[in-house]
């Protein structure tokens, strides 16, 4: 039940003065349907509205004057504006008026009449002018206009001004609530009440308060990110009573194990040791392993599997492609086999009755362990008894399809992996239900890539490396982005560029693209694994975690164009054998600062969490990384990268909040349920669902 106290802020927006049927739908397309999303508007720049006389204007300059009307004059043809001259002590200025209101321009503002006008003025060459003053008032109408205004978003039939003004009238409806903040916590950080922040967000005094270190701004993010970490720490707490049953490490894993022609990094025994204490447990486990491509967590996985296989139990590893989904099968298949554990692969492209067998299969329990594709969740895959789901690339799943899997079994351990490195920072707001063990040490022996960066113009000397290369055996990817308004035309480019590479370097060169029917693409990426294609050249779909070792080379187009997260992925395609490798970044200069120092980074390292900390620390904030398509919430007030520290000091808030207090039945857990209804995060709708 909402509190009451929110009433006024959850009515819907049409409850506003002047909201009618035609300025609602465009306020609910700027806002929301609510008057809290109203509230949440932040203003985007403040105008100062410089007083001044007319002989001080300044070209461009928003400013206010006081003058007198002397004259008006009709439009001469039809598009012609009204015009209106007015003046001061020290000159005069030509007010324009667009429309057909001009009529009612003499009656208002009749000639002599005084007034306050505010707005930008332009240099004619001959005079001044206003177009359309924002402002044209009275002059005992003067505090109407503002010396400093803040700017909100706006859009097509609604302009700024107006936004304003529902801003102001819901700020008004706005009531003092509860504290929900640590009393002591407040004064060290010398924070408003949360009525006061929102009030002085909406009132600016300056420039500065708009930024994201201002105190009430601070508070504002302090409190989204709260209620955000409340709801993960409750969810993670939840999952928590649900027990499971408990897995022991088995001998089976570790000769498995054993067999291995190299022994486990310190991180992959650490996050082994993780994966095994949750078994342990008696809880549900849900572990993300994070890790660069190739740090080892597939065979971390297949050794959790063993443990579950020893423990006559299924698991199900589902990966987002047909690709890596034969990849992870190829890798854990055979030693697995080795000692009497049976893996399948399940992907769309089984059928008929190959595809009736397989299921027979995992029904009777014969087949511990089966790896797929979205195949995994259809309603004809049932399990003899499903204890595990490892989830690569979880992101690309939805959460409804995670629970289609899930609900194949009871009380399924999760484990996802993933290869998209996250700082640690923002780790988190990303998955704060989640338990996280990073793989941040790569198993030894591997060569690091050479990286340069080197303009488009030297297209020819690149060619002509990749001639000699692959005239010696070598193989590479040539990667061309899509990033054109059409798909259309970045694939003709690729088309081309495959053509042109094919014509230059007399070797066989392959093509994959997103377009292609995933049976064809497997086919093309068979191909060139197997060594029979000297020169891949792909859009951006060479999957994550796609392994060919004998692939030395990454030329990478328009380098500048994709974030540095992915470059650093489509780099970790190469360097996976021992013989040296190297990546080129082709860009078209002339490169931004921020855009060199992104390059440059990837040439000093690759050790991918440095990397995505330096991305996000280069980017200040907004969508680091891409991270949005990752899951990263959409936050209203906090900054990821400016109120890094607040996020982890909200996390550790709310882990002491839960464990004080479940129910939020005190004084301030009444204050927090408030604040949780406020900001949308309730324990049952955190975003990162993996079970
Ligand atoms: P990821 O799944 O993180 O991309 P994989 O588990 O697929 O990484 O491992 C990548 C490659 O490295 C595989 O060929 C694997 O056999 C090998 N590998 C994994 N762990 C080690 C290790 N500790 N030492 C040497 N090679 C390893
Ligand atoms: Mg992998």
């Amino acid at each position: 039940m909402r509190p009451e106290i929110l009433f006024p802020l959850f009515s819907p927006i049409s409850t506003l003065k002047g909201v009618g049927p035609r300025i609602a739908p465009l306020l609910q397309k700027l806002a929301g349907p609510i008057v809290r999303d109203v509230l949440f508007l932040k203003p985007h720049s403040v105008v100062r509205r410089t007083q001044a006389q007319i002989a001080q204007a300044l070209d461009g300059e928003v400013m206010t004057f006081q003058v007198t009307v002397e004259s008006f004059q009709r439009p001469r043809g039809g598009q012609q504006p009204w015009r209106m001259r007015v003046f001061d002590d020290t000159g005069f200025m030509t007010l324009v008026f667009f429309g057909s209101f001009g009529g009612q321009l003499e009656q208002r503002h009749p000639v002599n009449s005084r007034r306050i006008i505010s707005g930008k003025v332009e240099d004619q060459g001959y005079g001044w002018q206003m177009v359309h003053p924002d402002y044209m008032v009275a002059p005992d109408k003067a505090a109407e206009v503002p010396e400093l205004e803040p700017v909100y978003p706006a859009t097509a039939g609604l302009p700024a001004r107006t936004v304003r003004r529902f801003v102001v009238e819901a700020l008004a409806r706005a009531p003092e609530l509860p504290e929900w903040q640590d009393p002591a916590w407040l004064a060290r950080e010398g924070f408003p009440s949360w009525r006061e922040a929102m009030g002085r967000l909406h009132e600016p005094s300056s420039e500065a308060d708009l930024s994201p270190q201002a105190l009430h701004i601070k508070r504002l993010a302090y409190d989204e990110l709260l209620a955000q970490q409340l709801a993960m720490a409750q969810r993670k707490a939840e999952r928590r009573r649900l027990p499971a049953p408990t897995i022991a490490a088995s001998g089976l894993a570790e000769a498995i194990r054993a067999d291995l022609p190299f022994a486990f990094t310190g991180a992959q025994d650490r996050a082994l040791a993780d994966i095994r204490a949750d078994f342990a447990s008696g809880e549900r486990m849900s572990r993300l392993i994070q890790g660069d491509v190739g740090s080892g967590k597939t065979v971390v996985a297949m050794c959790a599997m063993a443990d579950v296989a020893g423990a006559g139990a299924q698991t199900a590893f589902m990966a987002p492609t047909e690709i890596l989904a034969r990849q992870h099968y190829e890798t854990i298949a055979a030693p697995l086999a080795a000692h009497g554990v049976e893996a399948m692969l399940l992907t769309g492209r089984d059928k008929g009755a190959a595809r009736r067998e397989k299921l027979a299969g995992l029904e009777s329990g014969k087949v511990e362990i089966v790896v797929g594709t979205h195949a995994l969740f259809q309603d004809d895959v049932v399990f003899h008894r499903l204890q595990l789901a490892v989830i690569d690339e979880q992101h690309r799943f939805g959460v409804a399809e995670r629970q289609r899997l899930l609900a194949k079994g009871e009380a399924v351990h999760v484990m996802a992996m993933s290869a998209t490195p996250i700082p640690r920072t923002l780790e988190l707001t990303l998955y704060g239900d989640l338990d996280v063990s990073r793989i941040d040490e790569k198993p030894p022996g591997r060569t690091p890539v050479v990286t340069r960066a080197s303009p488009m113009a030297r297209l020819p000397e690149v060619e002509a490396r990749l001639r000699e290369a692959t005239a010696a055996g070598a193989q590479a990817f040539w990667i061309c982005p899509l990033v054109s308004e059409s798909e259309l035309t970045d694939l003709a480019a690729a088309e081309t560029r495959a053509a042109e590479l094919k014509a230059r370097l007399g070797a066989s060169v392959g093509l994959v693209h997103g377009k292609m029917p995933p049976a064809a693409k497997d086919a093309v990426m068979a191909e060139f694994a197997e060594g029979r294609l000297s020169v891949l050249v792909a859009t951006t779909v060479v999957e994550v975690g796609v392994n060919v070792p004998n692939a030395t080379i990454m030329i990478i187009e328009q380098a500048e164009r994709f974030g540095l997260a992915q470059l650093h992925q489509l780099r970790g395609r190469v360097g996976r054998g021992r013989r040296e490798s190297s990546c080129v970044l082709l860009y078209d200069p002339p490169l931004s600062e921020i855009a060199q120092k992104r390059l440059d980074i990837l040439r000093r390292t690759d050790d991918g969490f440095q990397i995505a900390e330096t991305d996000l620390e280069l980017r200040g904030g907004g969508d680091p990384l891409g991270l949005r398509q990752s899951g990263l919430p959409a936050y209203v007030f906090a900054d990821p990268f400016a109120h890094r520290d607040l996020i982890a000091a909200a996390g550790d808030d709310a882990r002491l909040i839960v464990a004080r207090d479940p129910e939020l039945t005190s004084e301030r857990g009444k204050a927090l349920q408030i604040l949780q209804e406020l900001f949308d995060w309730k324990a049952g709708l955190a975003l990162k669902d993996a079970g």
